[in-house]
């Protein structure tokens, strides 16, 4: 379904217009964002690898700069550049999209069971669409790609194709 392909040479170059291989994470103007209250949250914590090669859990609170609501479908944890993303479950790289504006870099993971998970202001991307990938990879760092004024993971969680609070899905807790 997905073509297999490699970025790898995009991402040295300017990337000047919406690369998207598919639609079908877009959201029309007209959808309804709305957080479910019925998720059963799993287990798994957002690490973040430092560029010194530190293991950082988010701190509780502290790294959150924006919360999930309505006109912002997803959670902003700030993270210094270049911090490396993992992928919250294993799955499959399903889309990856690459604009100016919005989104900027941005990486969506299949996880089966209508969950998928996208990754936005990135900056190096280690992956291509149909990869599958673990949670102990790093898909991508934290960059400033996109329309963000610093360093930040904007994390979305699609649940059948909606957006719901990550919230729901992520423990953010102090590393130890
Ligand atoms: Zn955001």
């Amino acid at each position: 379904m997905f073509e297999k392909r490699n970025l790898k040479a995009a991402l040295g170059g300017v990337i000047s217009m919406t690369t998207l291989a598919s639609g079908m994470f877009v959201l029309p103007g007209d959808q309804t964002i709305l957080a479910s209250t019925n998720i059963q949250p799993f287990d798994e914590n957002i690490v973040i690898e430092t560029k010194r090669g530190l293991v950082t859990v988010i701190p509780e609170n502290t790294g959150v700069s924006q919360e999930f609501h309505y006109g912002h479908p997803g959670l902003d944890i700030t993270a210094s550049l270049g911090s490396k993303i993992h992928p919250l479950k294993d799955g499959v790289v399903v889309l990856m999209s690459f604009t100016r504006w919005d989104y900027g870099r941005s990486v969506v993971i299949d996880h089966g069971n209508g969950l998928q998970t996208r990754y936005a202001h990135m900056g190096k991307i280690f992956v291509e669409e149909g990869e599958k990938v673990t949670t102990d990879m790093t898909v991508g760092e934290v960059g400033l790609t996109g329309r963000t004024t610093g360093p930040h993971l904007h994390i979305e969680v699609l649940k059948n194709g909606r957006m719901v609070n990550p919230r729901s899905y992520l423990s953010l807790t102090k590393a130890n």
